[in-house]
């Protein structure tokens, strides 16, 4: 790839996770805005340097208008750059200056695009992203949303579930939790309780699960475990949304649907239908709540 950090000029930090940090950046030759994601290597290995260039590798060929595209990788020493598409911003980052929810009409919609991006890593490539949160779903100034970061964030910090830090473990599902050390047989629909709790903190504004008011992880996993799923309230929302996050939210596994069955879910019908402009929706939230 013809990325080399010398042709990057106008750095600026926009966010920083677990993971790694988010530049925004400018190459030079192209004149093209991009982001960069700086990551460290665990071990300086020979075979961890082969297994991520052979992530990368799977992140190159991932196309869908659901994920945000990938454009190279740079290794500087001991970083690893990603350059990809620059997006406006996360839906954390927005529920944060939005202060409140996302209507349901324009999480319906988006909800569309991110089973599209799950189902799509599944079945063109058995990729299982293993970390669906607001933070990684991420929306353009156009209001398209795009998933981004499976596989290499993955497989560069985090070996065991337990090590990916408090962000996670608040949208971990309870199958997960009870099989957490022996790394066997990794779910897709662990993804989609994922995706549950994520739509649950955008129809309400905030998560159903917050770490910080459990006295530990444990405690959190433990709740996580014991109680009934965060299911939204049935008089606030329409039917179809309601019950889509309740499927979504079973706690036994083998109850809960798969993508081919999520993309036959009428809330799904609904909004691939339905003419809902985010796009508008969003640039009207940025004038009025300074985003990003
Ligand atoms: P986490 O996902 O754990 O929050 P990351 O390091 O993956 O941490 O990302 C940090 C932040 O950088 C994200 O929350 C998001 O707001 C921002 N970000 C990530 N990728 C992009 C991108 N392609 N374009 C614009 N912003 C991005
Ligand atoms: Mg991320």
């Amino acid at each position: 790839y013809p990325f080399s950090m010398e042709d990057m000029l106008d750095v600026k930090r926009v966010g920083s996770g677990i993971s790694g940090e988010v530049y925004r950046m400018v190459h030079n030759p192209s004149s093209i805005a991009i982001a960069a994601k700086k990551m460290l290597w665990q071990h300086d290995t020979w075979e961890e340097q082969r297994r991520v260039l052979m992530d990368l590798e799977v992140m190159n060929s991932q196309h869908s208008p659901f994920i945000v595209e990938y454009y190279g990788s740079a290794i500087v020493k001991n970083e690893v750059w990603v350059f990809m598409e620059l997006m406006a911003t996360c839906l954390d980052r927005l529920l944060k200056r939005l202060k409140g929810p996302i209507p349901e009409r324009i999480i319906g919609k988006m909800c569309v695009s991110i089973v599209k991006a799950l189902d799509y890593l599944k079945r063109a490539h058995k990729v299982i992203h293993r970390d669906v949160k607001p933070s990684n779903i991420l929306i353009d100034v156009n209001g398209n949303v795009k998933l981004c970061d499976f596989g290499i964030s993955g497989r560069l910090v985090d070996s065991k579930a337990f090590t990916r830090g408090a962000g996670a473990a608040a949208y971990m599902a309870p199958e997960r939790i009870n099989m957490s050390h022996d790394s066997k047989g990794y779910d897709v629909r662990a993804d989609v309780w994922s995706l549950g709790i994520s739509l649950v903190e955008m129809a309400t504004g905030s998560a159903p699960y917050k770490f910080n008011e459990f006295s530990s992880e444990f405690d959190l996993l433990t709740h996580i475990v014991q109680a009934p799923p965060p299911l939204l309230d049935e008089d606030k929302f329409s039917p179809n949304f309601y019950d889509f996050v309740a499927q979504c939210l079973c706690k036994d596994v083998d109850e809960r649907p798969q993508y081919d069955k999520l993309l036959l879910h009428p809330l799904i019908k609904e909004y691939e239908e339905k003419p809902v402009d985010v796009g508008e929706w969003f640039s009207e939230m940025c004038s009025t709540h300074g985003i990003p």
